[in-house]
């Protein structure tokens, strides 16, 4: 045989002459590579007798089409067009113009980090959060983790080690992604002691296990559920109360981090951190990225004799915030520090976006796309999400689209460029605009003409 097509293959050499913008773009290691790959994937199904194209320009196209996919990041950007503002799956919280600059900032130059400029020596990380927690929560002071559960596990391990915690069974809990608080209890050496019943605890329940034992009584915000009709719960301050008296502490897990009144915009009231330092709580832990609306961090609150603890613990230094975060975290609270979050922070206008401006959006978009009678406006609801105000919704209006196939157009959406998270109901893809932001919607009317035209 002389034209076997084995032979007829292009060198590497050959190829890489052509594959100049590849290695421009890629490199030139990794351009190798790819042709090699694709080489000898070529030279394999032609010794199978399959009919594959095996000239220079295939061979080209098919390594960029390998280069292209190997270097799409798998952590990328996407349109969250689910209703959903504390998406656990899509990072929860999108951050304010003023910490993406923040973060910019630190992340770009050297910074005061652990430097005191006054004394031109070495300070700690952990006065610049301090200064802006104090200012916004009222607390005496203030610690910054890597994220609420080491906030809790921290509090645990430093202030009741081989000492016993008293929780409500109805509070006995599981966050989500395996966090437990019996689990979390096992790991920082303190002993769990349960009282009451999983729908009612009272102060007597609590009175009766205060032994000298009992380090602390810890309360868990039920923060991804919800228990209704025959419940009860002992009030905070009364659980404060009851605590100093036998010589304990009350530790408050908030969990969400809402230093503003959900119930404002219709939601359910969601504990706030202020009103549990009121209540007498001597410190509460809660989360960066839920309602407060920060990067992901852990954060604590209350009494400075128990913070100074907890930042001597080694597991501090273990669990120590970096940089960006602490940036990004101190920009967010400013704004509440001005009275300006509603306006600033993603999370807060979502939660706060007026159903008309919502309706307006949706219209906008069903004429932008040119969906005709498929493309209708309808009324739904968005959800706060990420372990917060379980089961509360939001009145809001949906885009929803009438194609052949949702579940195949709702595939087609996540493959698109950005790729677009959108929700499937009644065999309609649904859209909702409380959370795609504001710079996004051009694009996703792109993305969705395109794909409802083709
Ligand atoms: C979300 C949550 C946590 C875990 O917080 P992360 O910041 O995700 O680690 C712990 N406790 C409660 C009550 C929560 O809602």
């Amino acid at each position: 045989m002389t034209d076997n097509p084995l032979r007829a293959l292009p060198a590497i050499d050959t190829l890489l002459h052509d594959a100049a913008a590849l290695v421009e773009r890629y490199g030139r290691p990794a351009v190798v590579t790819a042709l090699r790959t694709t080489l000898d994937q070529t030279r394999a199904k032609l010794r199978a007798g399959e009919a594959v194209p095996a000239d220079q320009a295939a061979i080209l196209d098919a390594a960029a089409i390998r280069l292209a996919r190997d270097f799409q990041p798998t952590l990328r950007s996407v349109i969250n067009a689910t209703g959903i503002i504390l998406h656990t799956n899509l990072g929860r919280a999108p951050l304010s113009d003023a910490a993406q600059a923040a973060i910019t900032q630190a992340a770009a130059n050297y910074s005061t980090l652990e430097y005191d400029l006054d004394a031109g020596k070495r300070g700690s990380r952990l006065t610049h959060p301090e200064r802006a927690l104090q200012a916004v929560t009222g607390a005496e002071a203030a610690l910054v983790v890597n994220n609420n559960a080491s906030a809790v596990l921290l509090i645990l391990s430093a202030l009741a080690h081989g000492r016993e915690v008293i929780i409500s069974r109805g509070q006995l809990i599981e966050i989500g992604g395996g966090f437990r608080i019996p689990d979390v209890l096992a790991q920082s050496g303190a002993h769990l002691v349960e009282v009451g019943t999983t729908n009612k605890t009272r102060l007597a329940d609590f009175e009766r296990a205060l032994t000298p034992a009992a380090a602390l009584l810890l309360r868990a915000h039920a923060s991804n559920f919800k228990q209704i009709g025959f419940v009860e719960a002992p009030p905070l301050d009364g659980l404060a109360k009851l605590a100093h008296k036998h010589g304990a502490l009350l530790i408050d897990d908030v969990g969400s981090g809402a230093l503003l009144d959900t119930a404002v915009y219709g939601l359910d009231h969601e504990p706030t951190v202020q009103e549990s330092l009121a209540a007498g709580a001597d410190l509460v832990a809660f989360s960066g990225d839920k309602l407060l609306g920060a990067p992901q961090a852990g954060i604590i609150v209350g009494k400075a004799a128990l913070i100074d603890k907890l930042k001597r613990h080694p597991l501090a230094r273990a669990m120590r915030a970096d940089k960006l975060c602490l940036a990004g975290l101190i920009a967010t609270l400013d704004h509440y520090r001005k009275g300006e979050a509603v306006t600033h922070i993603p999370v807060w206008r979502m939660i706060a976006a007026p159903l008309d401006k919502l309706v307006a959006t949706a219209q906008a978009w069903a004429n932008e796309i040119g969906g005709g009678a498929a493309a209708q406006v309808i009324v739904g609801e968005s959800l706060v999400g990420g372990g917060s105000l379980p089961g509360a919704t939001l009145p809001t209006v949906l885009l929803a689209l009438d194609v052949p196939n949702a579940t195949d157009f709702a595939a087609k959406l996540r493959a698109a460029d950005p790729p677009v998270i959108a929700r499937v109901a009644d065999r309609r893809v649904l859209f909702d605009p409380r959370t795609v932001l504001p710079a996004q919607a051009p694009i996703l009317t792109k993305v969705l003409y395109d794909l409802y035209n083709s």
